[in-house]
């Protein structure tokens, strides 16, 4: 199928990975939905990206409104090809001073809200058996991360649902991976290093690239996993981090 054809929704799209991801998109002709909560992001984004990028201001964790949210993107679309759970937030605390109130929040928006958008998403998708969901995960699911709990639990999660959406959906013609970014400079990454110079050391030294990675090479990652090429891939999870997963 031609990109010119082609719908994706990206959550998070109007900053960081997700609009590099939404960026790749429309530059190779994929009309791409971006979905956050800051309506003056998204129209900044939508400055950038020009006509093929579409803002919806929506909050993800308004899970009883996400039917609907589908429902309007069908009736405007028709189709939706691809979906990209990029959505995240952080929250860096000692163990012992999360409060479930803070845990619940961030399994919330990064898991909770994945799955009731992908099934939203994926029952569209069943109608015509072909499809193409990316989950964007972490090197926080790789390996043992100190500060991170609630993100750790809820990026292990997405992992282990992707493996589990890709072996109930894949023979529908659907297929599921997940992109498990390294350390890639964007205003999360800032705040979790930036004022933390040792951990920013210790990502650097096993980090075989020497460097943090750039939007873009999620977006290039994004792009080869939702195109043609592809075909024959499901239910993997990529590491583009500069070797930061096998770093020593
Ligand atoms: P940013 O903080 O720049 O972007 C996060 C995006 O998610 C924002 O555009 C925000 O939009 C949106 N968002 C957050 N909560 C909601 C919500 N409730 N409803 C709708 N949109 C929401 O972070 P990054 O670009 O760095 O991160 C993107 C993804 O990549 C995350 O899943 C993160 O965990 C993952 N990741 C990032 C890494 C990095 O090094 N940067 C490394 C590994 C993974 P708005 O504010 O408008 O709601």
């Amino acid at each position: 199928m031609a990109n010119e054809n082609k719908i994706a929704i990206v959550t998070g799209g109007g900053s960081g990975i997700g609009f590099a991801i939404a960026q790749t998109f429309t530059e190779h002709n994929i009309t791409t939905i971006i979905v956050g909560r800051d309506e003056q992001k998204l129209d900044r984004a939508k400055e950038k990206l020009g006509a093929l990028c579409v803002p919806f201001c929506f909050d993800l964790t308004n899970l009883p409104a996400i039917p609907a949210l589908i429902e309007n993107v069908i009736k405007q679309f028709g189709v939706i090809d691809i979906l990209v759970n990029n959505a995240g937030i952080n929250l860096k605390k000692y163990f012992t001073e999360v409060s479930d109130e803070e845990f619940q929040k961030i399994i919330h928006t990064n898991l909770s809200a994945v799955f009731a958008m992908s099934r939203e998403v994926v029952k569209e998708m069943l109608k015509k058996d072909h499809g193409c969901i990316i989950n964007i995960s972490s090197m926080a699911a790789q390996y043992g991360l100190p500060k991170v709990i609630a993100y750790t639990a809820s990026k292990s999660a997405i992992e282990g649902m992707t493996k589990a959406m890709a072996v109930e959906l894949s023979p529908k013609g659907i297929r599921v991976n997940c992109i498990a970014p390294g350390f890639i400079a964007t205003d999360m990454s800032a705040k979790a290093l930036d004022s933390d110079a040792e951990r920013k050391q210790k990502v650097l030294s096993r980090t075989p690239m020497g460097k943090l990675g750039e939007p873009a090479d999620i977006g290039e990652a994004a792009l080869f996993l939702a195109s043609e090429a592809a075909k024959y891939i499901t239910g993997v999870v990529l590491p583009v981090d500069g070797g930061n997963a096998i770093g020593f």
